[in-house]
Order: structure tokens, then sequence, then C-alpha cells
């Protein structure tokens, strides 16, 4: 067999972003020796991205707001599919992690009487973002990390990729991954194992997302028998730059609207006016002088048609758009030079400023931005239940986008990274309970071997020596260059082939029909895995990497088109033009979907029953 080198740990905490670094800070202080492993650097993960900031229900900015209007609020947005237990415990739980991370040595804004500073976003009744101007993200993991490192028992791996989840008698016992940089495999053998990866922004061609975001976690989980849930729910963010077309996708902040930007079409119209759903209706602003009112801070002022949920303004843009009244590139005119003050905004939005200065040579203290919806966050995920955060598959934990429950059809902005600081601190917690009151199993070294064997097949099916077909004696041809000629299939292809399906049939507006093709597209894609190639060493082989990240894409995506499919409603950020109103029935469940017998299956889960005063108080009007 292949040489392995192993390391032994209590809990293996898969993934260091936010989610996995809260949940080893957790684990360690519990008492559990940790491995802390991350597929890029330290730092790198998607949680320095975030911008806008935190939603926790501080009520500094306004002290009506407390833990039971942010429940309200991220229930409503979830269009009721979110697990109410975990939006309570969330809601509840989100004002404590924020101030521990101000304790840790966080340095948010701050109001004129020296409390965190809270800022508008988009489905929160009141200003609930804890922020540090538009990096508020860089703020979270420069703290989580600071403290994490210097916790004696926390061990990190950089540039270390977990590849497939080893188990014993029905319980995790470990991992496989290797090293990026040198290709060499460690196995890690624990007591009890957290998914922490994130999201599947890059099975997507227009995402926010960056190369780590290919569905691992969810792949990995599955592969391992958990069930994963909510996956029809992938955040289409209504903002994403639109032009120049090499950064097509970057997230342009929600702070923007937050900070007074408005949405306008080609005929200068402010468009989000026609687009406010029923139940938003009553704290809605249904006019420029309404929401003006807002924009000068006055009192009782309802919040402007921009800061609706982030599915109604997303198909609002699209719809402008396919009615003839989009921006050059397809987009909608984002404004916040005719709102605020240059200096303002260099202040309270210096990443957006450097963004389009750089990026796209705009001035946004003068002109416009052009924006357009960008695949961004995905809701669904490992299903995990809400007090410990523990999968489905004994021993196996999840928190972070990996997990799923919390945000229903549609999250809320700022609730990821409350979500990740709550969560990961649960599932730390949780694995470490389960590392300390089971025995450590080691893996089989059958087990192993079939592990590695199927990481190094890519490498194992090359044809002896390949060169260009139209010059036999020339150069051959590197990984990037491999094509179908010869049997041979190429990732970067095969990725380039999935990204245009999951746009154009699993995209942000579906029907039956283009759901059913892309599938079976899919299942033609899947057939071409088996003969992915990867040539040269396994020293940082990006072809190789793509090869093991396309199975685990193909998986999640692959779920999402069949609960897609099953979801025959339109609810939060999935639209059937087929099905476009609610279904009453279909609000009463959530997809799970699991490995079954006959392969992957779809099945409708009750909602778990919400205690009747919480109901009551989700249905109230304005709060
Ligand atoms: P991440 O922070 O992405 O960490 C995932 C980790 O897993 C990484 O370390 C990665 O290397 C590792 N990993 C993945 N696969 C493997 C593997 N196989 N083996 C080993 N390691 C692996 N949310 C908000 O609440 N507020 C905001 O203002 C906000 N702004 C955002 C702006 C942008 C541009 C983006 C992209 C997202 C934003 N979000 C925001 C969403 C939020 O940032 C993410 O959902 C959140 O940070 C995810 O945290 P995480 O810990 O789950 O994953």
């Amino acid at each position: 067999m292949e040489d392995f080198e192993t390391i032994e740990c209590d809990v293996l905490v898969v993934g260091a972003g936010g989610a996995g670094l809260r949940a080893a800070i957790a684990a360690s202080e519990y008492g559990a020796n940790v491995a802390l492993v991350s597929k890029s650097l330290l730092g790198k993960a998607h949680t320095v991205m975030a911008e806008g900031g935190v939603a926790a229900a501080l009520g500094n900015a306004d002290q009506r707001d407390n833990w039971k209007v942010h429940f309200r609020d991220t229930i409503r947005g979830s269009k009721n599919l979110a697990n109410w237990e975990m939006a309570k415990i969330h809601a509840e739980k989100s004002p404590e992690r924020v101030r521990e991370l101000e304790r840790w040595g966080a340095v948010f804004d701050r109001t004129d009487k020296g409390k965190i500073s809270q800022r508008n976003f988009g489905g929160h009744r009141y200003p609930r973002l804890a922020h540090v101007g538009d990096r508020t993200g860089l703020e979270i993991i420069r703290t989580l990390q600071d403290h994490a490192v210097h916790t004696d028992n926390i061990d990190i791996f950089m540039e270390c990729t977990v590849c497939d989840i080893l188990k014993s008698n029905d319980r995790t016992v470990g991992a496989l991954a290797y090293y990026r940089s040198s290709g060499k495999l460690v196995v890690f053998e624990a007591g009890s194992i957290v998914l922490a990866t994130g999201g599947i922004g890059k099975a997507y061609r227009v995402t926010s997302n960056s190369w780590e975001y290919t569905g691992d976690g969810h792949a990995l989980a599955y592969l391992a028998g958990a069930d994963l849930v909510d996956m029809e729910f992938v955040q289409f963010h209504p903002t994403g730059m639109v032009w120049p077309p090499s950064v097509k996708g970057t997230l342009v902040t929600e702070g923007v609207r937050g900070e007074g930007g408005i949405l306008v079409n080609s005929e200068d119209e402010r468009f989000m006016f026609n687009y406010i759903p029923e139940v938003f209706a009553a704290e809605t602003a249904k006019s420029e002088d309404e929401a003006n009112a807002w924009l000068r801070g006055e009192e009782g002022a309802m919040r402007p048609p921009e800061l609706l949920t982030r599915d109604v303004v997303a198909r609002a843009i699209m719809t402008e758009v396919k009615e003839g009244r989009g921006s050059p590139h397809g987009g909608a005119f984002l404004d916040i030079a005719s709102r605020q003050s240059p200096d303002y905004i260099k202040r309270k939005l210096p990443s957006m400023y450097h963004q389009f200065k750089e990026l796209a040579t705009l001035d946004i203290t003068k002109e416009p931005m052009e924006v357009g919806p960008t695949t961004h966050y995905m809701m669904g995920g490992i299903k995990v239940e809400a007090s410990t955060a523990a999968s489905t598959v004994l021993g196996l934990y999840a928190a972070g986008e990996a997990a799923a429950g919390m945000h229903g059809a549609n999250r809320l902005g700022g609730n990821s990274l409350s979500d990740l600081l709550v969560f990961g601190k649960i599932a730390g917690q949780s694995a470490t309970n389960f590392a300390q009151e089971n025995s450590k199993i080691a893996p089989h070294g059958e087990d192993i071997e079939k592990s590695i064997t199927k990481a190094l097949e890519p490498f194992e099916r090359g044809l002896p020596e390949r060169r260009m077909p139209n010059y036999p004696s020339g150069p051959r041809k590197s990984t990037h260059e491999l094509g179908k000629d010869g049997g041979e299939e190429n990732p970067y292809q095969i990725h380039q082939e999935l990204q245009e399906i999951m746009e154009s049939h699993v995209g942000i507006v579906r029907t039956g029909e283009e759901l059913e093709k892309g599938i079976q597209k899919l299942e033609e894609l899947k057939k071409k895995l088996p003969n992915m190639h990867s040539k040269g060493g396994r020293e940082y082989n990006p072809g190789w990497h793509l090869s093991l990240d396309l199975h685990n894409m193909i998986i999640t995506s692959l779920a999402l088109a069949r609960a897609a499919l099953e979801r025959t409603e339109s609810r939060g950020a999935h639209t059937r033009l087929d099905f476009p109103e609610y279904d009453d029935e279909l609000g009463k469940v959530n997809m799970v979907v699991r490995p079954g017998t006959g392969g992957m299956a779809v099945v409708r889960s009750p909602l778990p029953q919400m205690p009747a005063e919480l109901k009551e108080y989700v249905l109230k009007e304005a709060v």
C-alpha cells in the first residue's frame, strides 16, 4: 500500500473558516486534542470575505430589538421552512457570541456612545448587523484565528484536503486527506469529526464564491450515509458585479443598500416599489417619501423596498432585465452616490469603493454600479440536530454553511456569520462529548487501502505517453490540455460543462422540464468521471485536485437538482415557472436527500412543530 502519515486526535475539524475555528476552540476548551484541517491557507476561507456584518439582536441601534424579533425575521425570511429550534437557539445565542468576539479582541465599528454599531440589512426588522466597515469577516477570522493559534491543543494542517471519511460499525473513525503541496497522504484517526467545509458555489459559472467551495463536506457526509436537507435552496445574491466579464459574480455587499443605496432600471425608475410582497407590506416603504424618511433616520419610518429579502430582490432584477429594462450588461443600477456623501461612502464601504475603482474603473461616490444576481450561499446541507449539531451518522457533526436547517428557503444577510459562531461552538462541544464518551476505534487497514486507491485513481488511468494530435513528435500535453480524444476526460472541460448545466437548467428560475434535462445531463457527466486522468506528479497538481473535487460537485449538484424537481412550488430562493405559487402542503415539509439502495432518494420530511406561542409571534404584523 502507498505510504501515509497517521495523525491521532480526539476531534477532527474539517475546514478552518469561522465555523471550523469556532468548533476547534470549543472542542479544545472542553479538553479535546483537535486536528484542524484546511484545504487552503489559514485565514483564506469565505468567512474572511464577509462584508456586511454579523446579525445579533444586541439592541444597540434600536432598543426594541431582541431575540424574539430576530427569530421572527429569520422564520419569515426562510418562508417558514427553517428549523424553528435552530432559529431560536441562533437568535438567543448570537449576542453572546458577538460580545465574546469583542472580549477576544474584535474591534467593531462604534456608536456615538461607544457601543457596537449595527446596520440595516434585508429582512431584519431593526438595524442588527454588527460590522467593521465592509470588512467584517476579516475581523472575525483574525480574532478567531488569534484565539485558536494560542490554544495549546489545536494542531493546524494547512493546504490539506480531506477526501474520504472512514467508518467502522456505522460510526466515523477518521478520514483520509492529501497535502496539496506534496501530494502526500495522511490518515486522521479521530474520535469524532466536525465538517465545516462551507458551500458549493463553484458548481455554477457566475458566483461570489472562491475555488474552495466545491461541496466537499456535503458529499463527504452523503457518502458516509448522512442525510442532506433543503438542497433545492441556493441563494442567488441580487447584487453581484456584471461588468467587466472577468469579475462577473463578484459580490457587491448588501451593506450598500443598508447604507441607503437604491436600485434603478434603464428608465430611471426605482423599481423595487413594484415588487413588495404581501407578507412584508406592513413594514416596507411604498413611496420615495416614505423611503426618504427612513434614510433621514425618522422614528417609526418603514424600511425601503431595496431591503426586502434577497430572493425577492434577485427575482425583481431578473424580471426587469427580462422585460427589457435592464442595464447595458444585463443587470440593474445600484446607486449610493446620490444618497450619501463621498466621505461617508469611503468610510462605510471602503472595500466596495476600491473594488469598483480597481476592477471596473468606476467611482461609486460619483456613478451608479451595475449589478445582477450571483450564486452566493447554499441554504441546503448536512441535516443536523439543533441542540448538538449532530448529523444522522454517529460521530459526525457539521456547522456553518455545510450544515443546514437554520435558513430554510432563504437566508437573511448577516445570519451566516452568527450561525457559524453559534453552531460552530455547539458542534465543537458535542463532538468532544462524543469522543470522550466513546472509545476510539482505529480505521481498518482495508478501508484505508480502498480510500487511497480511490484518491489516486486519476493517476492510474492515463495512457502511457500522449502527444499533440498534429505533432506526433511534439511536446507532451499538460493536464490542462488533455482532452476527450483518446478516451481521456479533461477535468477542466468537465467542470465547465457542469457549470453550464447548473447555470442553464438549475439556475435562478426553474421548470420541471429543464430540471429533468439537467438531471439527465448531470448523470451523463457523472459517467465521464471514471475516465478523468491526471498527468504529472502529485506535487501541486491542480488537475488531480479538481478531478477529486468534481465527484463532490456532481453529487451536490444532483442532490440539488433532484430536490428542486420534487418541490413543485415556488418558495424563497426556489422559483418554479411551472408552479409559481406556494403549495401549502409543501410548506409543511423539508426535502431530505439520502443515499438509498436504488441510488439517491428524495423524501419529504415533516417540519418539526413550532410551539404555539412562537408561531403566534411569527404571524404578528409589525413588532
Ligand atoms: P468557510 O469560511 O468558507 O470555510 C470553509 C473551510 O473549509 C475553508 O477553510 C476551506 O479551505 C475548508 N475546506 C473545504 N473543503 C475542504 C476539504 N475537503 N478538506 C479540508 N478543508 C476543506 N455572511 C454574513 O453573515 N454576513 C456577510 O456580510 C457576508 N458577506 C459575504 C460576502 C462574500 C463575498 C461571501 C462569499 C460570503 C459572505 N457571507 C456573509 C457568507 C459567509 O461569509 C459564509 O457563509 C461563511 O463565512 C461560511 O463560513 P464557514 O466557516 O461555513 O465556511
